[in-house]
C-alpha cells in the first residue's frame, strides 16, 4: 500500500492528506496563483478509462472539490490515429458514474489554431526550426545517457525558411514524416526530452474533431503545457514517468505569452496485483475477443467494473485508502475487493441461489402445503424492506452442502445430521437416493421438525449449520458467471524469458454455471441492485446479457475476506 493512513474509508474521510494537498495548501496560503485551484483530468479518448484513471479522477476533482477550485475534463486529442468519439462519451460516462461533474469541458484540439500561432512565435525567436531528419536518422542522432546528441544539420536553418516550411507542412505540401517542427533546445543536455525534441509531426489523418482541417499535429509534451496554461490550470497533476518531462514543460511555457504558467507535480500511477493498467494492452484484448468487449466484467475499466458490480462508492473508497505517494507501488487487489465487501455488504439485498441444486424431499412435509417466509431483505437496513420466500415439499439446496461421508466438523448435511434451512426449520436427513451405476446422489430424504420454526422463539435445539435452499416448485433458473482474476500472475508482466504479458492470462477467468435455481423474487430483478446470494457472494444482474425469462446474473466478488487475512498476516511477521 502506497500511504499507511487507517482513516475510515470514502466519504466519511476527514480531509485527505498527502503532498500534493500540502503543495496546494502551502500555495493557497502564499498566494500563488492568488485563490485559485484549478485542476483538470486529461485522458487522452483512445480507450476506455480504467481503475487507475479512476485515481487520478479522485484526485483532480477531489482537490478541486476540497480548496474549492475547478476541475476541467480534457480530452488529450492530440494524436488522430487512436482516438474515437466512442472512446470520449464513455469517458465521460464513466466520469459521472463516479460521481464527478467538471466544470469546463475541453478538447486539446481546440487549441490547435492557437498552438500553431505559438509555434510561429518560436520559430520567429529562433527557438524552433523545420527539420527533414527521417525518425530513424532522429533517434540516431538523439545520443543516449552517456553520451550527447549530434545538431541536426538543418537547426540553423534560417528563421525564414523555417517558417515557410511549417506553413507549407500545414498547407499538406508534403508527405508524412518528411518534416517535423523541433525546439532548439540542447543536444547535449543531460536530459534527452531537451534535446531538440519535436513539436509537430506531419499526419494525413483525419481527426475524430476537426476532420481534415490538420495534417501537421502538436506532440504530447508541446500540447499538454500548453493546453494546461490557456485553461489557466493552477496544478498539473500527472503521474511519474512524466516527471523528467518537466523541464520541457518549463522551457515551453518559459518561451511563450502564454496566460498562466501551472506547476506540474507527478505522483505514482496505480498498479494492481493479477490486474493489468494500461489502455494499449486491454486494447488488445478487446481486439483479439480475450474478453467481450471493454465491458467485460473482468475488465479492470469502469465499464468493466460496473457491469461487474462494482459501486462508485467502492471506488471512491479504494482510492482514497491507496492514498497518493511519489514512489511506485503496487496495491493488492485485495484491497480493493475488501472496499467493494465494504459497500456491498451495507447496501445489498440477502436472497437464496443455488448454483448447483441438489434435490431435497422433506418427506413429512404435507404435499401441497407452501409456507410464505417473511425475510427481511438486509439486516443491515431494515429500511430495505421485507419478502416472502415460498417452502414446500421440495427444495433445492447446494450439492456441495452435503456429504455422504462427511469429515470431522462438516457441520452441513450428511446422513443422520441435521441442519437449519435458512429463514425455516431444522431438517434432518433419513436416507439418500443414488444413481446406481455412477452412484451419484440424486436426491435426499429429509424430515423436518415443525417446533423449530427460524425466529418462532421455540428455537430449542441449536444446530451448527444453516444452509440456504430454494423451493423447487417456486424457483426460477438463472445462468450465473462466476469470475476470477484476468491474470493468474501478482505481476503480469513478470513473465519467462520470451515470452510476455500473454502469457500471465488466467484461462479460467471466467466459469459460466447454467441452471442455478433462484428465489422467485427474483424473477423480478434488475440491474442497479446489488445482491448478496447467502453464503455464496455479491451478485448482479448482467445488464447487457440478462433478460426477463432468462436471467444472467454476475458473480461480483465472493464473500471471503482475503485482505483482513493478508492485513492480519502483516501484522505478525
Ligand atoms: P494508459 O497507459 O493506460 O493508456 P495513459 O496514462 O496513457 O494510460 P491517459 O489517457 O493519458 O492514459 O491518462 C489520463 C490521466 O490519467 C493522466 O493524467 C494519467 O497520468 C492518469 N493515469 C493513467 N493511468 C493511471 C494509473 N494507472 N494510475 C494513476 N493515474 C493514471
Ligand atoms: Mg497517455
Amino acid at each position: 500500500m502506497e500511504a499507511t493512513n487507517n482513516k475510515p474509508a470514502g466519504e466519511s474521510a476527514a480531509v485527505n492528506v498527502d503532498f500534493i494537498r500540502d503543495i496546494v495548501g502551502a500555495d493557497l496560503r502564499t498566494g500563488k496563483n492568488g485563490t485559485r485551484v484549478a485542476t483538470r483530468f486529461p485522458p487522452e479518448p483512445n480507450g476506455y478509462l480504467h481503475i487507475g484513471h479512476a485515481k487520478s479522477i479522485c484526485l483532480n476533482f477531489g482537490i478541486a472539490r476540497e480548496y474549492k477550485g475547478t476541475c476541467n475534463l480534457r480530452m488529450d486529442d492530440s494524436n488522430p490515429c487512436k482516438e474515437e468519439q466512442e472512446y470520449v462519451d464513455s469517458i465521460k460516462n464513466d466520469v459521472r458514474w463516479l460521481g464527478f461533474e467538471w466544470d469546463g469541458e475541453f478538447h486539446a484540439s481546440d487549441y490547435f489554431e492557437q498552438m500553431y500561432k505559438y509555434a510561429e512565435d518560436m520559430i520567429r525567436q529562433g527557438k524552433a526550426y523545420a527539420c527533414n531528419l527521417t525518425a530513424d536518422q532522429m533517434r540516431e542522432t538523439r545520443g543516449n545517457l552517456t553520451e550527447p546528441g549530434r545538431e541536426s544539420p538543418c537547426r540553423n536553418r534560417p528563421v525564414e525558411e523555417s517558417l515557410d516550411l511549417f506553413h507549407r507542412m500545414r498547407a499538406g505540401e508534403f508527405a508524412d514524416g518528411a518534416y517535423t517542427l523541433r525546439a532548439k533546445i540542447d543536444m547535449a543536455s543531460p536530459n534527452i526530452n531537451m534535446r531538440d525534441p519535436a513539436m509537430y509531426r506531419i499526419r494525413h489523418t483525419s481527426h475524430q474533431r476537426t476532420g481534415d482541417t490538420w495534417c501537421i499535429y502538436p506532440m504530447y509534451d508541446y500540447c499538454h503545457c500548453i493546453s494546461d496554461a490557456i485553461e489557466r490550470i493552477t496544478h498539473s497533476i500527472c503521474t511519474l514517468e512524466f516527471e523528467d518531462h518537466r523541464p520541457l514543460y518549463d522551457w515551453y511555457l518559459n518561451q511563450l505569452e502564454v496566460p498562466a504558467h501551472p506547476q506540474q507535480v507527478e505522483f505514482a500511477r496505480l498498479n494492481i496485483t493479477y490486474t493489468m493498467l494500461s489502455k494499449r494492452k486491454l486494447l488488445e484484448l478487446v481486439n483479439t475477443g480475450y474478453v467481450n468487449g471493454w465491458d467485460d466484467p473482468r475488465m479492470p475499466t469502469m465499464a468493466g467494473l460496473r457491469r461487474r458490480g462494482y459501486t462508485p462508492e467502492a471506488i471512491r473508497s479504494f482510492c482514497a485508502r491507496i492514498g497518493v505517494a511519489k514512489a511506485n507501488s503496487t496495491v493488492k487487489v485485495d484491497l480493493l475487493e475488501f472496499c467493494l465487501r465494504e459497500d456491498l455488504n451495507a447496501r445489498s439485498q440477502r436472497v437464496m441461489a443455488v448454483l448447483n441444486p441438489l434435490k431435497v424431499v422433506i418427506d413429512n412435509y404435507p404435499e401441497g402445503k407452501v409456507e410464505d417466509l417473511v425475510a427481511q431483505n438486509n439486516p443491515e437496513d431494515p429500511s430495505a424492506g421485507t419478502r416472502t420466500i415460498p417452502l414446500s415439499k421440495v427444495i433445492y439446496i447446494e450439492r456441495d452442502d452435503f456429504m455422504e461421508a462427511p469429515p470431522k466438523k462438516f457441520f452441513r448435511l450428511a446422513p443422520g445430521a441435521e441442519v437449519r434451512l435458512k429463514h425455516a426449520y431444522i431438517i434432518r436427513c433419513e436416507s439418500v437416493i443414488k444413481d446406481e451405476k455412477s452412484g451419484q446422489v440424486l436426491e435426499v430424504h429429509c424430515s423436518y421438525d415443525p417446533t423449530t420454526f427460524s425466529g418462532g422463539g421455540a428455537e430449542t435445539r441449536k444446530v451448527k449449520g444453516t444452509l440456504h435452499w430454494v423451493s423447487a416448485a417456486h424457483a426460477v433458473d438463472a445462468e450465473v458467471r462466476l469470475y476470477d482474476h484476468l491474470f493468474s500472475k501478482e505481476d503480469p508482466e513478470d513473465v519467462p524469458e520470451g515470452q510476455d504479458w500473454r502469457a500471465s492470462l488466467n484461462p479460467n477467468s471466467l466459469q459460466v454455471v447454467k441452471g442455478a435455481k433462484l428465489e422467485p423474487a427474483l424473477a423480478q430483478a434488475k440491474p442497479w441492485t446489488p445482491l448478496q446470494f447467502m453464503r455464496l457472494g455479491y451478485f448482479y444482474v448482467d445488464p447487457v446479457d440478462s433478460k426477463p425469462g432468462a436471467l444472467v446474473f454476475n458473480r461480483t466478488v465472493t464473500l471471503r475476506d482475503t485482505w483482513a487475512k493478508v492485513q492480519k498476516k502483516e501484522g505478525e511477521s
